[in-house]
């Protein structure tokens, strides 16, 4: 996506990198230690399909290892290459360090088509990669434990967790080697949903702040805001509905790969997902809105928010200067690169970094991973226990209010939803809404309490350097 003379995907991420820690008090030798990716295996398997054996070429790198397990989505698409594999693992370590989940950084792809490939096919292919991965430790629950990324979703996880399960059929631990899996192989409620959950936890975040919110040219809150959204998939999707479901903000075109759909009064996204779901992912001949065939066009488009949440590069230096809005979310990864962010910059548009905006996914990931170790579910032991003692104090109120004749009643409302008791969805999102929450902050002192810092990325580097510092400083490195 890149246009010519513009750094790779890692580059980028390391000249963002190197701009945060020009401004850190850190010894060379650490910050290469940092910044560098540890190690990256490329591997090449053959899997006979068709009545052929076809020849299939994945990675897995590991950024970071200065916590372990490292943690990553794997990829699939046609795109996949090493120097995006790598991009992506360093990212990882920066998240999971701003967020505070305990793991290193890692990702992993396979350079394929899922859509050329029917799901029998697809499994035979995720488990011979899961195999190699799995037989070199880099699956595993306690040293590297992959995720869903582009191109592969709940579906894909419990393909890999049970490959990993037949070969190592006395590890108790074995559902941890993998997140996002469904809730009824060892997944969590709230994961498929996490990273555009956590994109609006994050938008809801900033407006809480109206000086950052003034920062953008923006006031109030999510209500009534223009939203142009690149990319309905997992994430986009979920971060679409919700902000226009809950938040009442307008998403007035979405983009996706054959075009964009444009509506000034406002999209129905579940309704296009339901179309896209019936029509192989085209947005065309949807019935509502107007269809623009250039899709790149509409990110152009004069919004207040632009959330791209497909892949990286797509705001490079072609079109930067023609990018009119005042606030951009990355919730995918590196939708914006080194070049580009210089110009949006200059131009005064505030941007929330991918480590921060789409860090739900790892986040939620994380409760997983403890959810597996545990092997418990969140809320089973308490959830009852909450609601008997909730069910004392209404009772109590009520009597007293009978007793000295008060007249109090509790709302209808009131009382059903204090009674009820946090079962596991609901601690999942209280964990995200808080860790969203503690990361902005985080970000929001640094960019307010330093002279020198004058962005968010920024301000996410440095305070996820400064962590990932102190965690190699404390090994004695
Ligand atoms: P996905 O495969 O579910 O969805 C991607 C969507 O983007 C698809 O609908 C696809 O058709 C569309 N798309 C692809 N190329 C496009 C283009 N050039 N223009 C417009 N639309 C295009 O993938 P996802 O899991 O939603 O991931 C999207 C981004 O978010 C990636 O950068 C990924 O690394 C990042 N991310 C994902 C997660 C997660 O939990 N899935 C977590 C963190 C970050």
């Amino acid at each position: 996506m890149n246009v010519a003379g513009e750094p790779s995907f890692r580059d980028s991420v390391d000249l963002m990198f190197k701009r945060a820690a020009a401004l850190l008090d850190l010894s060379p030798g650490l910050q290469e230690k940092i910044r560098v990716c540890n190690s990256t295996y490329t591997v090449r398997f053959g899997v006979r399909l068709r009545g052929e054996i076809k020849t299939f070429t994945g990675y897995r790198s590991v950024h970071s290892e200065h916590m372990e397990p490292v943690k990553g989505g794997i990829r699939y698409a046609l795109s996949v290459n090493q120097d995006e594999v790598e991009a992506l693992a360093a990212l990882m370590t920066y998240k999971c360090a701003l967020v505070e989940t305990p793991f290193g950084g890692s990702k992993g792809g396979l350079c394929i088509d899922p859509r050329a490939w029917d799901e029998h096919e697809l499994e035979q292919i995720t488990r011979r990669f899961a195999y190699e991965l799995i037989k070199r430790d880099l699956i595993n629950p306690a040293q590297n434990v992959p995720a869903p990324d582009m191109g592969t979703g709940e579906r894909e996880m419990a393909w890999i967790a049970d490959q990993y399960k037949r070969m190592n059929t006395t590890d108790i631990n074995g559902n941890a080697c993998v997140t996002g899996k469904p809730v009824n192989s060892g997944g969590i409620q709230g994961r498929t949903e996490a990273t555009g959950r956590g994109v609006q936890f994050a938008l809801r975040e900033f407006f809480r702040h109206p000086e950052d919110a003034q920062k953008a040219g923006l006031s109030g809150d999510l209500d009534g805001k223009r939203i142009v959204v690149q990319g309905l998939g997992n994430v986009g999707y979920y971060a679409a509905k919700f902000l226009s479901e809950e938040d009442g903000a307008k998403v007035i075109a979405v983009i996706e790969r054959d075009g964009a759909l444009i509506d000034e009064g406002g999209l129905d996204i579940e309704s296009i997902k339901q179309w896209m779901a019936g029509s192989n992912g085209l947005l065309a001949g949807y019935p509502k809105g107007k269809f623009m065939a250039d899709g790149g066009a509409a990110l152009e488009l004069a919004c207040d928010i632009l959330i791209p949440a497909a892949m990286e590069g797509v705001i490079h230096l072609g079109n930067a200067e023609r990018i009119k809005a005042p606030l951009i979310i990355e919730a995918a990864n590196g939708p914006i690169t080194f070049g580009a962010d210089e110009i949006l910059r200059r131009k005064g548009a505030v941007i929330i970094p991918d480590m921060f905006a789409n860090a739900g996914g790892v986040t939620v990931s994380y409760f997983e991973w403890v959810k597996n170790l545990s092997h418990i579910r969140f809320g089973r032991m308490q959830r009852r226990q909450e609601e008997g003692r909730h069910e004392l104090l209404v009772q109590e109120l009520e009597r007293l209010s009978a007793d000295k004749q008060l007249g109090w009643t509790l709302s209808p409302g009131f009382k059903t939803k204090y009674l009820r008791g946090a079962g596991e969805l609901e601690l999942v999102r209280s964990g995200l809404d808080d860790t969203m929450r503690a990361a902005y902050q985080a970000m929001r002192d640094v960019w307010h309490g330093r002279q020198d810092v004058e962005d968010l990325r920024v301000a996410a580097y440095i305070v996820s350097i400064g962590r990932i510092a102190a965690a190699y400083r404390s090994k004695g490195l």
